[in-house]
């Protein structure tokens, strides 16, 4: 724990170095004009050191359905933290917002596939479903330039057919062992509670970014995570995730139905209202 914090404070204090009180911002001129200092060498920005989760104490925090309305700022929020997520998103959102999307991998976040639409998988035929999931995938990699790498179906539901398309769509499956209750309770003192409750390491915690209290509780539940010495990373970079072969269900035994809809969104309502034409 306390290496995981003093990790953390030195990855913030880095930008912070000599190097602003140092350089002279302006040079005085004989007429008292300023002109421009004399350009300095640009330093290169400091390659981030990948968080070795076997080292330090991991969490994973995912939000779905997106990428929501609130996905510009909770990124900021992740930037600012140096913290990354994963977004597990649906196609029509990618649509209609691929500028947040293409935030979302540029800034390094993991994107996975939670299908076009948003139907219960379970009930469709494998066509469908196989639509669904591709026609996702199709529009990340236009949005973004790469696709998505995981599938979270909808509900968290799932059955042989959903595995086998996932398997030869050469995808893990993840799911989720930690719920916010955020699109239930919409509140930010109990979403911040949920969340504190379940967090454990090698968390993965499932939310959503078109919950407007998930995003403006975010800042302090970081703070509340990393005081306790979590690194935020995404799923991908999880001790078990890297073992999880196509097909497979990643937390295991998350797929057992008993533990499933701890938390089973019925969608997304808000979203609803929202169309490609929303400004966004
Ligand atoms: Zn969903």
């Amino acid at each position: 724990m306390l290496l995981a914090t003093s990790c953390a404070l030195a990855m913030i204090s880095v930008p912070t170095t000599a190097w602003s009180a140092d350089q002279p911002k302006t040079t005085a001129t004989a007429a008292g004009k300023a002109k421009p200092a004399p350009k300095a060498t640009p330093t290169p920005t400091p390659k981030p050191v990948p968080v070795d989760c076997a080292k330090v104490k991991c969490i994973a925090l995912t939000f779905d359905d997106g990428p929501g309305k609130y996905a510009d700022k909770l990124l900021d929020t992740f930037k600012k933290y140096k913290s990354k997520a994963t977004f597990f998103l649906e196609g029509q959102y990618v649509k209609s917002r691929p500028a947040f999307a293409k935030r979302m991998v540029t800034e390094g976040h993991d994107i996975g596939n939670h299908s076009y639409s948003h139907p219960h998988l379970r009930e469709l035929s494998e066509d469908k479903i196989r639509e669904e999931l591709t026609k996702t995938q199709d529009i990340v990699k236009k949005s973004t330039g790469k696709y998505p790498t995981t599938i979270r179906p909808p509900y968290g539901e799932l059955d042989g057919r959903v595995s086998a398309i996932a398997a030869e769509m050469g995808m893990p499956i993840v799911l989720w062992n930690g719920g916010s209750r955020d699109w239930a309770t919409k509140n930010e003192k109990a979403i911040y509670d949920e969340v504190l409750k379940n967090a454990k390491r090698e968390g993965i915690i499932l939310m959503h970014d078109w919950v407007e209290q998930t995003v403006t509780v975010m800042p302090k539940l970081l703070t509340a995570l990393q005081k306790q010495g979590y690194h935020m990373v995404a799923v991908s970079s999880l001790r078990g995730a890297k073992d999880t072969k196509a097909g497979d269900v990643y937390p295991v035994g998350s797929e057992k139905d008993e533990d499933l809809p701890s938390e089973s969104p019925t969608g997304d309502p808000d979203d609803f209202a929202q169309s490609p034409s929303d400004g966004l």
